[in-house]
């Protein structure tokens, strides 16, 4: 019998799991994980920002998390060797509109506690010579990392402490019993006291499995990107960012350097027909009827479809992606543009037709499960695995954790 199972090895499971050995170094823990590897799917196919906290509604979870989330994740790379670079982000007006836009986000930056600077159309140009703008904010603690590496860190201290994974091995049904939780794989049954999962693109299903109505269905959005020629790896210092309409739930086309020195242009938002689909071709009947079955989302794609058929047009020709770009940084031409693996977001939709905004946290009497955890849920792992040790402690009988004895 466990004391604990997590489900999912990505950087939420993985720093939940870290963290309940930090604090119960004498209980059983056991992540369960499909693939063969940890990081595999959005750990692994993100943009690599350790995001400031600019855009999160004051007072929510991410806004909080993210703060944190910013300072424990350059600690913890400081602690563990992991190479990261704290080079800020611009954010860039290029309109009116967008200038209005950005006085807004001013006052939120403002009120999520972050320091920023106010840069004028010259100053940015020093700043950044390809960029093109009316103004800008400057936001220096934002940086870049590989969560891959941070998650499999993570791993290395999870099983230093005693703790197992077990890959390869894909949860296919949960039963909740009064004294135990059984979880059941393709080989085995394991029992367990008590189950977290932190299953991303599978969040709902798991949710299902324990016969509870979630109230939501995870809508998965591919993001796809490209890489700038080798030869522009220098076109900026920073990254840097659109103002983001305030109306739709993703950040915008932005340069992202990379921590291996590349310059990504991306990602877009397109509807996934697949979860776990990483190619344009990828397609599954049972994502897609799922997706498109639930009144939820269908309202949410009725909401947006202008937005969504521009978004679904861009990533269908090049042309239109490589305007996006050319609004802030006019010099990067069709051919500039490379291939680059796509990543899919997990993001829940509520039955009324909402996108959720902030990270959600389903729970039952031996359960604790993520249910929306998508960007800043990188940045914002190590506080995000804490609050699931804190609900742990609060909910279930786990006695005094090791650091507070
Ligand atoms: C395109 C894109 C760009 C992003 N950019 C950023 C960024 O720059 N900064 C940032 O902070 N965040 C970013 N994010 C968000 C961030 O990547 C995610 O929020 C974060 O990785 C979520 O981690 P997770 O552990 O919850 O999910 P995942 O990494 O998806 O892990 C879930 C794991 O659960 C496993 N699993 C699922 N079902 C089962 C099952 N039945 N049995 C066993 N295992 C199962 C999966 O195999 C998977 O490994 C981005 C995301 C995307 C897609």
């Amino acid at each position: 019998m466990y004391d604990f199972i997590i489900i999912g090895g990505g950087i939420v499971g993985m720093s939940t799991a870290m963290q309940l050995l930090q604090a119960f170094p004498e209980r059983k823990v056991l992540v369960i994980e499909k693939e063969n590897r940890l990081a595999e799917h959005q750990t692994g196919h993100n943009s690599g920002v350790i995001h400031a906290g600019v855009y999160y509604t004051p007072g929510s979870l991410k806004a909080k998390f993210c703060l944190e989330g910013n300072r424990a994740t350059r600690a913890f790379c400081d602690h563990h060797g992991i190479p990261y670079d704290a080079c800020g982000k611009l954010l860039v007006a290029t309109s009116e509109l967008e200038m209005t836009r950005m006085q807004a986000l001013w006052e939120r930056t403002e009120a999520n506690g972050l320091e920023r600077e106010w840069l004028s159309a010259g100053e940015l140009k020093e700043r950044e010579p390809n960029i093109t703008g009316l103004g800008g904010i400057f936001v220096p603690s934002s940086g870049i990392v590989d969560y891959r590496a941070v998650t499999e860190a993570m791993g290395r201290e999870f099983r230093a402490l005693g703790g197992e994974i077990r890959f390869g091995c894909r949860v296919s049904a949960i039963q909740e019993l009064s004294s135990e939780v059984r979880v059941k794989t393709g080989q085995e049954t394991f029992a367990t006291r008590h189950l977290i999962s932190c299953s991303g693109l599978m969040a709902d299903r798991i949710v299902r499995m324990l016969g509870i109505d979630p109230g939501f269905r995870i809508c998965p959005f591919r993001g796809e990107y490209y890489r700038l020629k080798p030869e522009h790896n220098q076109i900026v210092n920073h990254l840097i960012y659109p103002i983001p309409d305030p109306s739709m739930p993703f950040l915008g086309v932005h340069l992202t350097r990379m921590i291996d020195g590349s310059v990504t242009v991306g990602p877009n938002a397109v509807l996934a027909w697949k979860r776990e689909g990483y190619r344009k071709t990828d397609i599954s009947l049972r994502d897609s009827l799922e997706t498109l079955g639930y009144p939820g989302i269908l309202k949410v794609l009725k909401q947006n479809l202008k937005p969504g058929l521009a978004e679904l047009k861009n990533s269908l020709f090049k042309a239109g992606y490589l305007e996006q770009v050319r609004k802030y940084c006019p010099s990067i031409e069709k051919a500039d543009l490379l291939p680059y693996p796509a990543g899919v977001r997990a993001q829940a939709v509520s039955k009324d037709g909402r996108l959720v905004d902030d990270f959600l946290f389903v729970n039952s009497a031996r359960t604790i499960n993520v249910c929306n955890a998508p960007s800043p849920a990188a940045t914002s792992a190590l506080p995000i695995g804490r609050h699931i040790l804190e609900t742990a402690i609060g909910r279930f009988d786990l006695g005094t954790p090791a650091h507070a004895a």
